[in-house]
């Protein structure tokens, strides 16, 4: 069976599972309850600023319901999975945005970021209509402070008109897409990922932000390290070579999410077997000196779910260190001496992992 195949199966269970769960709860949530904010220290493109983050619940990522969505993934869990209004989709954005800003006087920041997760995609109509899009924006454009305004979306969803229909609302600003690119290896990213994006199509819609002059509309990419089905030795590789492809298009920013194993996804069902292990955060720290070296574009590597059970694993002694470490060249830009030159007794393991997982063609790690 294909992979696709397998993925919508898991994922049709999945939601089911979800339904039927929340079906039985005497309680329901509130659809408040699945929106989310918080901000803090961040790096914006010239420098370190301060960023709000916003999480609006939709009916769910259309490829997600429709197609299985990627394998990696499991916002549908954290979606309501029901139709949302506009009334409601506004209510909610505003109680969140009024609750950061009882939080923090905007006024009182020199540069801040807004990024936008919709768990899908801001730009699809039927996630986000464009009434509610476009009162989002106009809230925005009231702050100088506001610096960059940053959402989400899958590329069929990206064309001119919606992009200078928000652009002329946020006209000082940078307005940012980030695009689940993932790798630029197709085969991993349509067999693999299953992302339904082809190079084709991102090729097309970095174009097409990038011939935008009248305002400053930026495509970042989402990298994916360690996809299921291919060696920790091949996922570095792959990874440093879509950093290469993407800043080459005329991507202005990168975005790395090393993986974590998350319930009720493809990956999620190969861990549970032992066919699948989140990398090394050895690996991790492999890219960002390469990619830090040779692709001039600012870059931030994830660390969420790093030293944890289902997440990019070292060894204790080591974990959280690292990751303190790489938090810290997110924010400055750089790799400092103290993470280029790092150490541990773990390091040895992973050589000879990457040796053997390549000769052995294994997606999991001797050391599981
Ligand atoms: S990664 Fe994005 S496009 Fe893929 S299933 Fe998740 S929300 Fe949808
Ligand atoms: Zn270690």
């Amino acid at each position: 069976m294909k992979v696709q195949e397998i993925n919508r199966q898991i994922r049709e269970n999945s939601i089911e599972n979800i339904i039927d769960k929340r079906d039985r709860k005497k309680n329901k949530k509130p659809l408040q309850a699945y929106a989310a904010s918080w901000a803090n220290e961040d790096r914006l493109y010239d420098c370190v600023g301060y960023t709000i983050f916003i999480v609006l619940p939709t009916s769910g990522c259309e490829w997600a319901t429709k197609s299985g969505g990627c394998t990696m993934c499991s916002y549908i869990a954290d979606s309501p999975l029901m139709d949302i209004s506009e009334e409601n989709l506004i209510e909610i954005f505003d109680n969140e945005w009024n609750k950061q800003l009882s939080k923090t006087d905007i006024a009182s920041h020199e540069n801040v970021a807004i990024k936008i997760f919709v768990s899908g995609s801001f730009l699809n109509k039927n996630e986000i209509p464009e009434k509610v899009q476009e009162y989002i924006f106009n809230k925005f454009n009231k702050y100088d402070q506001i610096k960059e305004v940053i959402i989400e979306s899958k590329p069929e969803y990206i064309d001119e008109d919606s992009l200078i229909r928000l652009a002329q609302l946020i006209p000082d600003k940078i307005f940012e897409i980030g695009i689940g690119l993932e790798t630029s290896n197709e085969d991993t990213r349509l067999n693999k990922i299953n992302k339904g994006i082809t190079n084709q199509s991102f090729e097309r819609c970095v174009k097409t932000i990038n011939s935008i002059e009248d305002y400053d509309i930026r495509a970042k990419a989402y990298l994916l390290v360690k996809p299921i089905l291919i060696s920790e030795k091949q996922a570095i590789q792959e990874s440093i070579e879509s950093a290469e492809y993407a800043k080459k298009l005329g991507v202005r920013r990168l975005a790395y999410c090393p993986a974590t194993v998350h319930a009720g996804t493809m990956m999620d069902y190969l861990w549970k077997r032992g066919s699948y292990n989140p990398p090394w955060i050895w690996s991790v720290i492999e890219i960002i000196k390469e990619v830090r070296k040779n692709v001039d574009i600012p870059m931030i590597m994830d660390t969420a779910g790093f030293g944890t059970r289902r997440g990019p694993y070292n060894c204790k002694k080591c974990n959280s260190k690292l990751k303190s470490l790489i938090i810290k060249s997110n924010l400055e830009q750089e790799i400092s001496p103290e993470l280029e030159n790092y150490d541990c007794d773990c390091k040895q393991q992973w050589e000879s992992d990457l040796e053997f997982s390549d000769i052995l063609n294994t997606t999991t790690n001797p050391k599981n």
